[in-house]
C-alpha cells in the first residue's frame, strides 16, 4: 500500500468486505448498508465515522516517497533515482508537473500523485512551501516562492521572452558589494506594455530577500515540524470544504462521556438511518403497513422522530428528565432539531457535557426498551425507564470522568450540582453507591 497505487477494483472488493463487517453481514449474507460508504469514510470532524478511505490513504502513504525525494537531504538512493529518471534533483518538483510515462510502475504512480485525486488536484505542490535562502535550489519561473502560484503562470509573456527559462533564482542576478541585483535577460527589447509587466515583476521579487550562504528550505505546510507525514496528508485529502450545519451537529455525537457504541448509534440515528420500522418498510423488509405501528405506545408509525421524541413514552421520559434537571422547555418535534435544542439548553461550563450526555442516555434507553418489547415481548414501564436513565447516566459519567466523587443519591437529587462541584472534593466519598446488578 505504501509502494504502489492499489487498483480501483481491488479497493472496491476490499470496501465490500469492510462494509459487510460494519453492517454485520456474515459471509454471503446481504445486510442493509444504512449510511453511504462515502459518508462513513469521512473523518469524525467531517460528520463521518472516521473509517479510512483506502484510496486516499494509499495516496497519502505513497506521498511519503515524494516527501523524501523533495525534502530530504541528498542521500545515495536519491542519486540513484536521479541517475535513472533524470531531472529529479532539479527544480525541486518539476518531475511531478510533467506527466511521466516512462520508468517503473512505482515511478509512474509517483509522478501522477499530485493530480490523481479529482477534488484535490495539485495538493502536493500546494502543500510545499519554499523558504528562500540563496536561491540555488529554487527555480525562478516554476517554483512557488513568491506569493501564490509560480511566476511563469503569473507573467506568461515575460516567461516566453526570458533567456533563462530553466534558471534557478541565483542565476537570475548577482551580488554587487553585498547587495543583490536582479538582471533579467530577454530575447529582444521589450515593448512598452511588456516593460510595464517587467516593472510589476521586479516590484514583486524585490520584496523577497536573497540570503547569501543560507540554504533554501522546503517545508510541508500541513505539519508542525515541516516534514511530510502520512497523517497530515490524509487529513488534507479527506478534508471537506463544506462546513454544513449537519456536519457540525454530527461532530457532537463523539461526547467523551458516552461509550463509542452509543456515539455510533446516534450518528446513524441523526441521519435518519437506523432500523426503525419506517426505514425497514422503505427497504422492503416489512411489507405490511400495519406492522409499522410503534411498539411503545401502539399509536402512530414508528419512525425516529416518533420513537424518540413524539411518542407518549418518550415524552414522559423527557419531561421527567427536565424536571430532574430543573429545566422548563417545549421540545422540537423533529429528532434532529431536538438534538441541537437539547444541547443548547444548558451552557454552564463543566455541566454542559454531562447534560448533553443525558440525550444519549435517553435515546439509548428508549431504543433498548423498544427492542425488548419487539423481540421479547417485555412490557414497558415508564417509571422504570426513568430510573434506568438516571442510573445509566450515573455509571457512564462516573466511568468516564475523572474526579467524580458524588454518590448515586446525590446524583438523583441534584445532577447539575454534582457536576459543578470541585472535582477534587472528596466529601462525597464517604457515602458508598449501592450495588448495581443490572447490565448497563
Ligand atoms: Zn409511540
Amino acid at each position: 500500500m505504501s509502494v504502489y497505487l492499489i487498483p480501483k477494483g481491488t479497493i472496491l472488493s476490499l470496501d465490500k468486505i469492510r462494509r459487510g463487517f460494519l453492517w454485520g453481514g456474515a459471509a454471503g449474507e446481504k445486510k442493509i448498508n444504512w449510511v453511504k460508504w462515502e459518508q462513513v469514510c469521512k473523518g469524525k470532524k467531517q460528520g463521518g465515522l472516521g473509517v479510512k478511505d483506502l484510496r486516499k490513504f494509499n495516496i497519502a502513504l505513497l506521498g511519503k516517497w515524494w516527501g523524501r525525494i523533495v525534502m530530504e537531504d541528498k542521500g545515495l538512493w536519491k542519486k540513484v533515482i536521479a541517475e535513472k529518471y533524470g531531472r529529479v534533483g532539479e527544480p525541486s518538483f518539476n518531475w511531478l508537473r510533467e506527466n511521466m510515462n516512462f520508468g517503473s510502475s512505482w515511478w509512474r504512480d509517483l509522478s501522477r500523485l499530485n493530480d490523481i485525486d479529482q477534488e484535490k488536484k495539485g495538493w502536493l505542490v500546494d502543500g510545499l512551501e519554499l523558504k528562500l535562502g540563496e536561491g540555488v535550489d529554487i527555480s525562478f519561473w516554476w517554483d512557488k516562492w513568491s506569493g501564490d502560484g509560480c511566476l511563469a503562470n503569473k507573467y506568461p509573456r515575460l516567461y516566453l521572452l526570458s533567456t533563462g527559462k530553466d534558471y534557478k533564482i541565483s542565476q537570475m542576478g548577482g551580488w554587487h558589494n553585498d547587495i543583490w541585483k536582479w538582471s533579467l535577460q530577454w530575447r529582444r527589447s521589450l515593448f512598452s506594455w511588456e516593460e510595464h509587466q517587467e516593472l510589476e515583476l521586479l516590484k514583486e521579487i524585490n520584496e523577497k530577500t536573497i540570503a547569501r550562504g543560507r540554504p533554501d528550505q522546503r517545508i510541508w505546510i500541513y505539519s508542525k515540524d515541516g516534514c511530510y507525514t502520512t497523517k497530515s496528508a490524509y487529513q488534507i485529502l479527506a478534508a471537506e470544504h463544506r462546513n454544513s450545519q449537519q456536519r457540525l451537529a454530527l461532530q457532537k455525537v463523539w461526547n467523551p462521556l458516552i461509550p463509542s457504541k452509543i456515539s455510533a448509534f446516534s450518528w446513524q440515528l441523526l441521519q435518519g438511518k437506523i432500523p426503525t420500522k419506517d426505514n425497514l418498510m422503505k427497504r422492503g423488509v416489512i411489507q405490511d403497513p400495519g406492522e409499522c405501528r410503534c411498539e411503545l405506545c401502539g399509536a402512530g408509525e414508528e419512525n425516529s422522530s416518533h420513537l424518540f421524541v413524539q411518542c407518549k413514552v418518550a415524552r414522559d421520559l423527557w419531561t421527567a428528565c427536565y424536571k430532574w434537571w430543573g429545566i422548563k422547555t417545549v421540545t422540537d418535534r423533529d429528532c434532529w432539531r431536538f438534538f441541537e435544542q437539547h444541547s443548547s439548553m444548558l451552557e454552564t461550563v463543566g455541566v454542559k457535557q454531562g447534560w448533553e450526555c443525558i440525550w444519549f442516555v435517553v435515546i439509548w434507553t428508549i431504543w433498548l426498551a423498544r427492542n425488548e418489547k419487539l423481540f421479547r415481548g417485555k412490557e414497558v414501564d415508564s417509571g422504570r425507564l426513568f430510573e434506568l436513565v438516571q442510573i445509566r447516566a450515573f455509571s457512564w459519567i462516573k466511568g468516564k470522568r475523572r474526579g467524580c466523587f458524588f454518590s448515586i443519591a446525590d446524583w438523583i437529587q441534584n445532577p447539575a450540582n454534582c457536576l459543578s462541584i470541585n472535582r477534587n472534593s472528596r466529601r462525597y466519598l464517604k457515602r458508598k453507591p449501592p450495588e448495581m446488578e443490572m447490565e448497563l
